[in-house]
């Protein structure tokens, strides 16, 4: 069980901590206008509606952006230092995330991505926090000429 600082709570957050316990990441998606309303609002940013479905998401993304934080802001609550990712979601909301199983080092824009969850606790006791790893599955070089595999 990872310690980590205390989440973000309330409208919203709560259901979304409450799909992340079920291991399924969810964002809202607005009834009236069917934008992927993310970080989570009281009304939608588009079109002010104040509908939202619970929509589950696959998973996958891409690195859009990364950083090292070197400084010990949270007094001890990460290992240091720590790495935060920027992932456009395969449905095309940007999530801040912790990249799992890689670093900075091994950090690319545009590498595959995809979703697990790993099992933290802050004040408000224990959840599941959604991390990213590489999607090696994902992460082959594009062929220049698929159809070539069409020919006997
Ligand atoms: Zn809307």
């Amino acid at each position: 069980m990872h310690k980590r600082p205390d989440r973000t709570l309330g409208h919203g957050n709560d259901t979304f901590w409450a799909w992340c316990d079920r291991q399924e990441l969810r964002l809202p998606r607005c009834t009236g206008c069917h934008t992927l309303a993310w970080p989570i609002e009281a009304a939608c940013t588009t079109c002010g509606g104040e509908g939202f479905a619970w929509e589950r998401l696959s998973g996958r993304g891409a690195i859009a952006s990364w950083c090292t934080f070197e400084r010990d802001y949270y007094q001890g609550q990460f290992p240091m230092p720590w790495d935060c990712i920027l992932v456009e979601l395969e449905e095309g909301p940007l999530f801040i995330a912790n990249p799992a199983g890689m670093t900075g080092q091994g950090m690319r824009l545009g590498l595959p991505v995809r979703l697990a969850f790993l099992g933290c606790e802050d004040e408000a006791g224990p959840f599941n926090l959604p991390v990213f790893e590489t999607d090696e599955r994902a992460d082959r070089p594009a062929r220049s000429h698929p159809t070539e595999e069409l020919i006997p």
